[in-house]
Parts: structure tokens; sequence; C-alpha cells
């Protein structure tokens, strides 16, 4: 009876730790937003709803953090797009060689979703800075230039966010470490006359865009690096972001370093990107550093391997912060 007993409380200890655990996380989604694509189109729009579905039924958040990003308006827009560029997106305004660029259809509901993208990313930029860790299940859509977009990036959602949460004086420092497998070029761009972020972006040399921006730190992969190589670069340009001394870290956790990725060039295995994401996330806990994980691109076939690289990111960011908790609890 009383070992049942005890058996019992300790079962209801840990369940009501569990409950306090994850009402602590909270993941930002844009699935439900959606448009026509033509049949073979290279974007995998299906990923972004799915995604959330399968985190839902993961059971890792409650079902009311898993949250909608709204829409944002023009003012938050202006900290990384001219007033012409966010006016030609509201007026559908394009030419076919800009369309072709973007590589999205030139309609107003792929200009909403763009613009919920964006709420996603600076409703997670505030949501870590007290959680200690948030998710985008999407985002970092970093192709986007102050005056145009590019490669399926209408906005750019975490160069917007970044300034947004500068601006509100919010933090005082902000870093960016890119390892989505296409360079992050609009994000370098649009922050470059921007003293107090720090753009990090780990890609692959001969992949899109071919025109490269300058970063405050690039390290540009040769095609077909393998994991060990992959896994110092990571390091090293880690080092060198956190000597930066951010006060909150945006991780763009591409899955399109994947060997089977049909856009990236690489040849990562789903392993060594679970470990990236274990050194990035571990660290940032160690440094008690905010992160927004976002997920950035994955173009691997069938589409449920992306969506699997991207769980694999969520689980590990859910179990190092709960282990967090439990070590605050206990
Ligand atoms: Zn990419």
């Amino acid at each position: 009876m009383g070992v049942r007993f005890l058996f019992a409380t300790l079962q209801s200890f840990f369940a009501i730790i569990l409950l306090q655990m994850r009402t602590t996380l909270k993941a930002f989604h844009y699935g439900h937003l959606s448009f026509q694509l033509r049949q073979g189109h290279r974007y995998p729009l299906p990923r972004y709803a799915w995604l959330r579905q399968i985190v839902l039924d993961s059971g890792l958040f409650f079902p009311q953090y898993v949250i909608a990003g709204q829409p944002v308006t023009d003012d938050v827009l202006l900290w990384g797009h001219s007033a012409e560029y966010i006016a030609k997106t509201q007026a559908c305004n394009f030419t076919p060689a800009e369309i072709r660029f973007l590589n999205l259809p030139n309609h107003p509901s792929v200009f909403h979703r763009a613009r919920a993208i964006v709420g996603s990313t600076l409703a997670a930029g505030h949501t870590a800075l007290s959680d200690g860790i948030s998710f985008v299940l999407g985002g970092g859509t970093h192709h986007a230039h102050r005056t145009y977009g590019s490669g399926f990036c209408v906005f750019n959602d975490v160069a917007c966010a970044a300034r947004q949460l500068l601006v509100d004086g919010k933090i005082q420092r902000v870093a960016v470490f890119d390892c989505d497998v296409h360079q992050g070029d609009g994000t370098a761009t649009i922050l470059a006359a921007e003293k107090a972020a720090f753009t990090c972006s780990i890609h692959a040399a001969a992949n899109f865009p071919f025109v490269k921006a300058a970063s405050d730190l690039d390290i540009a992969l040769p095609t077909g690096t393998l994991d060990a190589h992959y896994l110092t670069a990571v390091q090293t340009a880690f080092e060198q972001t956190m000597a930066t001394h951010p006060e909150l870290l945006f991780y763009v956790a591409g899955a399109d370093p994947f060997v089977g990725d049909r856009l990236g060039k690489l040849a990562v295995s789903a392993a060594a990107l679970a470990q990236r994401d274990r050194y990035v996330l571990e660290a940032c806990r160690r440094n008690e550093l905010p992160v927004v994980v976002l997920l950035g691109g994955g173009y691997a076939q069938p589409l449920r391997t992306v969506v699997d690289l991207n769980m694999q990111t969520i689980q590990i960011g859910c179990a190092l912060h709960t282990s967090t908790q439990l070590q605050r609890t206990i």
C-alpha cells in the first residue's frame, strides 16, 4: 500500500512537472495559410500544414501554444523593406521577370501569408526573450531583399523582427546563425548597416544565390561536404558568433544541407544535423542566450523526410528546454 501510494505520488509529481514544462513552450505557425501552385512546383507548400499537425500530435506542446502567427502591418515590414516594394506586394504589381525571380505566384494570398511569416518570427522573438526558446514552424525567408523578393522569399522575417526588437529596446545586440544550405543573402544586405546585428551564414558555395552577399561571417562549403567537415565549420562559426555577445539568437536550422536534399549540394547525414542542432541549442542554454529556432528550407523527397528532419530539430530543442526546467524544479 505504502509503495503504491509513493508510486502514485511520484507519478502525479512528474505529471505536474511535465504539465508546467509544456506550458512554457510555444511554436508559431502559418500552416493554415495556403495558395495555389502549379503542378510540379518546387516550393514544398504542404510541408507547413503537415508539420503543424505532426507537432500538435506529438504532444510536445499544448494545442493552445501552437499559435497562428498574425500578419504584420507595414510599420514592421518597413524595418526590412522599402515602402515601394511593400506597396508592390499590396497591389500584386510585379513584372513577370520579378515573379520568376521570386518563384511564387503573383497573388494576394502569397503576400498575406508572407506577412504572417514575419508575424510568426516577431512573436517568436518576444517569446524567446521570456521563455528562453521558441519555435517557428517554418520561417527563415532569408533571400528577401530590401527592394525585391527572391527564391520563395517575399519578406525577410528575421531581419524585420530583429530590427523591430532592437528599435523597441528589447535587446541591444542580436545575431543570426543561418545554417540553411543557401546563403542568407537578403538578411546579410538588410542588416549590413545594423551595427547591433551580427549575421553568419554557413552554406554551399556552388548553390543559389549565385551572386553572394557579404554577411559578417560567411562559411562557403564545397559541394559534397560530409559530416565531420560540416560540424567543424558549424562549431567554428558558432564560436565566432557567440563572441559578439548577442542577447538573442535567430537560429535558422535548415534541413537542406541533408544528403538527400534535391537543392542542397552538401552530403550531411540526419544524425549530423541532429548533432548540429544539439550543439547550438545546448550552447544557447549553457550561456542563457534566448534562441528562436526557425526551420528554413528543406527539399528532400518524399516530403515526409523534411518533416521528420524538422521534428528532429524541434524535439532536440524541447528536450533541452525540458531538462533545464527539470534542473530548476528539482
Ligand atoms: Zn535553403
